[in-house]
């Protein structure tokens, strides 16, 4: 195992290197502009190792059978697949912009495939492969653990790392659009204490951040949660905005309680009393499940001032549920 596990490590450089020059040839001119398109530094493109995967259905396959590998190295490594009619084998990634997936160590363990023009999926990633663990896996770690920084963002995907990364936000990683579960928690605590939460300001990326909370709170991780403005994503925001604008909105990040309590909100319309009833006792649920007595109290104010309820009556309900939990 260990063998095959060298053999896949050297497959993965090599169709690295490979979509890394077809990139700068002929073949790679769309996807060099989509890449101008999308303002990304020639220096940051080379340093996250993008390439572009040829349309040709064998092109990676012959390149590496040049090299003397053998075609179950190949289907084990999940970048070439069996043909539906398994008269064959074909490359999985074709007319592709790619994206080296690093290990913590910065060696490629797989593939996220960005298509360049119409057509769906517009990512296609790498299966899980005995090098590549998508649960445990969190893109950028390879180039954010070297800032030695205790304090990591979190984004979703691929282009918000590597976007704040050229903006100078270095400590950035992506969970990919996996949900955020426990191994990544386990794998982030090695190297961080904080974590801000920046996930798309979507609907689906504001629930994906609303799960994620739990998760990193479980396992001790102080949690501060911000969003880009107007439903875009880390990306659109920078690209739009620059650095500096950014730079703003990070430092108002929000302890993840009142994100929380922003969130349901939303649901409730605080001119209707039966509505702030219905808040208030809401954020009397979440705010109970805070270990920190000075924290319940700080964000129940909070609570107070957004419903005009009496603090009092939001504390004693809080101290009711503490005392249930007890
Ligand atoms: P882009 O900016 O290139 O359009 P994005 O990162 O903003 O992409 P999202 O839809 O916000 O795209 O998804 C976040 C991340 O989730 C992606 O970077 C990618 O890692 C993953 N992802 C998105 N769509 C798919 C898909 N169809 N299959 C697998 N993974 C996906
Ligand atoms: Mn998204
Ligand atoms: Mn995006
Ligand atoms: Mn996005």
């Amino acid at each position: 195992v260990e063998q095959l596990k060298e053999r896949l490590f050297e497959i993965h450089s090599i169709a690295g290197r490979f979509y890394y020059d077809v990139l700068q040839s002929e073949e790679g001119a769309d996807a060099r502009s989509y890449i101008e398109g999308r303002k990304l530094q020639a220096a940051v493109s080379r340093k996250f190792g993008l390439g572009y995967a040829p349309e040709r259905r064998n092109a990676l396959m012959e390149h590496l059978k040049e090299k003397g590998y053998a075609i179950n190295d190949m289907l084990q490594s999940g970048l070439v697949i069996e043909n539906k009619d398994k008269n064959g084998y074909h490359d999985r990634f074709r007319g592709r912009l790619m994206f080296p997936i690093f290990d913590f160590q910065g060696r490629v363990v797989g593939f996220g495939g960005r298509i360049i023009g119409k057509g769906e999926p517009k990512y296609l990633n790498s299966p899980e492969t005995i090098l590549f663990s998508k649960s445990r896996n969190l893109y950028g770690l390879n180039f954010a653990k070297a800032e030695r920084k205790k304090e990591l963002i979190l984004v979703e995907g691929y282009m918000d790392m590597i976007s704040l990364y050229q903006g100078g936000f270095r400590n950035v990683v992506a969970s990919l659009g996996t949900a955020f579960n426990q191994e990544h928690a386990r794998t982030l605590k090695k190297f961080a204490e904080d974590i801000i939460l920046l996930y798309d300001s979507d609907e689906a990326g504001t629930n994906a951040a609303l799960r994620a909370i739990p998760v990193l709170c479980t396992n001790g991780f102080r949690v501060r949660v911000m969003q880009v403005p107007n439903g875009k994503d880390p990306d659109e925001f920078i690209k739009q905005n620059g650095a500096l604008e950014f730079s703003k909105l990070l430092v108002n990040a929000v302890h993840y309680i009142s994100f929380e309590i922003a969130c349901i909100q939303k649901k409730y319309n605080l001119d209707n009393p039966e509505h702030r009833v219905r808040f208030a006792t809401e954020a009397a649920d979440i705010l109970s499940k805070l270990d920190n007595a000075i924290e319940r109290n700080v964000y129940a104010g909070e609570v107070c001032r957004m419903t005009g309820v009496e603090e009092a009556a939001i504390r004693s309900e809080i101290d009711k549920r503490v005392q249930k939990e007890e």
